[in-house]
């Protein structure tokens, strides 16, 4: 049976924003890939609902002022991971006219350093969303400061500004479309999606928006980290973690991660979809000016 979309007359505008680059051994993603480090960005997303005149962010992006990252997040990238930050996403809602007062929620792919930014700066009316199970990274004996070698920071949102999605078999909110088995409908009119999307790291989610004329775009996160894994003509790298000797990949589930890539291929079958990886540093430029 092929797969669908429904077909929606409402609709969500795109804008690309720049959020820092980082730059990344390719061979730890990609089986194969030759052992350069590649410059890659780190891309934000403002998606603006006219009927509603509300703004959503996904994703923060890097932060310039990488001392205050948790310790250890501040000391990979002194040590292991380098960034580059000239702009970050404020610097792009600026450059785009967007006011941080105008954006009502930051959604969130998942907690990892390279997409959460600052989100303190924005005000006390803004929401932040994370994906089932996310929240558990930020609370407990094992975020920071508790555990000073975590990469979560329990001080990451003001009180009370998370809101973190309902659990994957939580049928109340999530349902199923196209390939996926459990999306919510965001503006509660077809244009925009989250994706539960399932393997790179705790609460990891996609948004499928509806860009207008029956045209979809996938913006999946940390889904892969290259278009060829997508497509299915390149492999994830897999690899032996040098601390415990067990096979590793960029993702903390990979069977979950590869059914979830098996879903975007079918997804990927219809003409009318596209798909946008977070670290996708074959079109950013194009995607910029396209996006803008
Ligand atoms: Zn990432």
């Amino acid at each position: 049976m092929s797969i669908t979309l429904p077909t929606v007359k409402a609709k969500v505008n795109l804008r690309l924003l720049s959020a820092g680059h980082l730059f990344l051994p390719m061979n730890l993603f990609v089986e194969g890939a030759d052992l350069a480090v590649h410059k890659v960005p780190t891309m934000s997303w403002a998606i603006e609902h006219q009927e509603t005149a509300r703004t959503v962010i996904l994703d923060l992006g890097v932060r310039k002022d990488i001392e205050n990252y948790t310790p250890a997040v501040h000391h990979r990238l002194r040590n292991i991971i380098k960034v580059d930050v000239e702009q970050d996403v404020y610097d792009s809602l600026s450059q785009r006219g967007i006011r941080l007062e105008d954006v009502d929620t930051v959604i969130f792919s998942h907690l990892h350093w390279d997409h959460i930014g600052n989100p303190r700066r924005f005000g006390p009316l803004t929401q932040f969303v994370v994906g089932p199970g996310a929240g558990n990274l930020l609370r407990g004996p094992q975020s920071y400061p508790s555990d000073h070698t975590s990469w979560f920071d329990s001080n990451l949102f003001p009180p009370g500004q998370m809101i973190e999605l309902a659990a994957a078999n939580d049928s109340s909110f999530w349902s199923p479309l196209g390939p996926f088995p459990e999306t919510h409908d965001f503006f509660d009119d077809g244009s925009l999606y989250i994706v539960n999307a399932p393997g790179h790291c705790p609460g990891h989610i996609n948004l499928l928006a509806h860009i207008g004329d029956g045209r979809w775009v996938l913006l999946a996160g940390d889904s892969s980290h290259d278009l060829g894994i997508v497509h299915g003509t390149k492999k994830m790298a897999i690899y032996r973690d040098e601390a415990t000797g067990l096979p590793k990949c960029a993702h903390q589930d990979r069977v979950a991660a590869e059914k979830h890539l098996e879903r975007i291929r079918e997804l990927l079958k219809m003409s009318t979809v596209e798909v946008f990886l977070a670290h996708d540093d074959s079109c950013f430029e194009q995607l910029y000016q396209r996006f803008g």
